[in-house]
């Protein structure tokens, strides 16, 4: 367009006098032009030829914009689409010895382009709809999986509430939801753990307790019952009185079981083992004496340990009395206690029936015992050991055994030695 424009400037600057008629022939003569309009104007803006009104346009003034920016000696060109019409139009002046005469407008009216621009802008049109229309039916679908899978786990999570500890959430997917929904089941999986020991708990310590409140109501119905002797009945009576003291013992050490269990750490103190031994053995050394059994202690390589003291207490007596219970008539137990670098060991070996291979490793669960008929007349709860474990384990020590079927059994325990001169450093 500015070319034409430029060649028309050209042709027009090269007339001798510019008015209507000579114009005119001007562009009559550059035939090849073809422009929707032409128009020529003087240098204010008067139009001195115009292509569509040739006889009325002389002497009116034509301020479009491009003429406006083209009388200011620059080459516009600017175009607009309306209707299914591209109109492009340009404007340049004309000079003649760096002298402004004029300036050449043309216009052109396109509707092939028009069309062109009309069907692109509806293919635009088209193309945003069928985009948003995706992104709301993604939003939809999208929304729609999350809600589902929230909803998923709710139900989970009543299920779970409902006391099902054994029901899973299966989130799917690979995303934060599905990591959410494995750490619900490691959290749902302790809490099934930890309901299935209470209840094996609650029915173990029931059946245990059953035996001897069956057999007192045994005693008691053959007292009522039967016609007996005097002997007999303070008999019968005294069985009944050894049962009691059983389940006195037996909920004894179940409380303090429970207590271990709920009790928070505290109250450490840093202790020596000797004195501690000793005062167990003061305590048992009747019992002992009544089985014929000897207690010898070596207590002369002692150290210092941070340990809770009653537990310390419960933990030597719980090993002695069972080094005295379980041991044979005559025999004889030894405790001991030493060094062994950082660690302050104590043992506790018999000379007692032993234990099988096959129940070493169940000896420190909870109502396991070897012997029931010898455990129950020793007034055995199977408990004694399991309490051991657990304040061992509290106070941060390590307990082992070692037993040889006849012969006897020892219990080692290490406690880390509490330093009081390094500490001082
Ligand atoms: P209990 O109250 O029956 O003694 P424990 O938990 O103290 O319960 O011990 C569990 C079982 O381990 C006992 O029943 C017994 O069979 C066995 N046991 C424990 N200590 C000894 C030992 N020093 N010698 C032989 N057997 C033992």
């Amino acid at each position: 367009m500015i070319e034409k424009c430029l060649l028309a400037s050209t042709e027009i600057s090269s007339l001798e006098v510019i008015n209507q008629t000579t114009v005119a022939t001007a562009v009559s003569e550059m035939g090849s032009l073809k422009v929707s309009r032409l128009i020529v104007t003087d240098p204010n803006g008067a139009a001195i030829y115009d292509s569509l009104s040739e006889n009325n346009a002389q002497g009116k003034y034509v301020l479009f914009p491009e003429i406006v920016q083209a009388m200011k000696g620059n080459d516009v060109f600017s175009w607009t689409y309306r209707n299914g019409i591209m109109n492009s139009c340009a404007a340049t002046p004309i000079t003649s010895y760096g002298r402004l005469l004029g300036c050449v407008y043309i216009m052109e009216q396109d509707t092939a382009q028009g069309a062109l621009i009309d069907s692109l802008q509806q293919n635009i049109f088209v193309i945003t709809l069928i985009l948003e229309l995706a992104v709301i039916l993604f939003s939809l679908v999208f929304s729609s999986a999350i809600t589902n899978r929230l909803r998923r786990f709710m139900v989970s999570m009543r299920i779970i509430r409902e006391g099902d500890y054994a029901h899973k959430v299966n989130m799917g997917g690979h995303d934060e939801l599905t990591v959410l929904g494995d750490e619900f089941n490691e959290l749902t999986q302790k809490l099934h753990d930890s309901e299935q020991k209470r209840r094996q708990f609650v029915s173990d310590a029931s059946h245990e307790l059953k035996t001897p409140l069956a057999s007192i109501k045994l005693l008691t119905d053959s007292i009522l019952q039967n016609d007996m002797d005097v002997d007999t009945v303070h008999e019968f009576v005294e069985d009944i009185g050894n049962e009691a003291d059983r389940l006195n013992r037996m909920s004894q050490k179940l409380l303090s079981l429970s207590r271990l269990e709920s009790q928070a750490d505290s109250d450490y103190e840093i202790v020596y083992l000797a004195p501690t031994v000793e005062k167990v053995v003061r305590m048992l050394s009747a019992i002992a004496k009544e089985h014929d059994i000897q207690i010898q202690v070596n207590l002369n390589d002692d150290a210092p340990i941070l340990i809770q003291e009653d537990d310390l207490y419960q933990i030597i007596f719980n090993l002695t009395e069972n080094g005295i219970k379980y041991n044979r008539e005559g025999g004889s137990l030894y405790i001991s206690v030493h060094r062994d670098a950082d660690n302050a060991v104590l043992q506790v070996a018999d000379t007692g029936v032993g234990i099988p291979e096959d129940s070493v490793n169940h000896i420190f669960e909870r109502f396991y015992r070897v012997d029931k008929a010898r455990s129950r007349k020793s007034g055995g709860s199977g408990l004694g050991l399991s309490i051991v474990r657990s304040l061992v384990e509290r106070n941060r020590g390590e307990i082992k055994v070692e037993s040889e079927l006849g012969k006897g059994t020892a219990f080692t325990l290490a406690f880390p030695v509490f330093d009081t001169e390094e500490v001082d450093k």
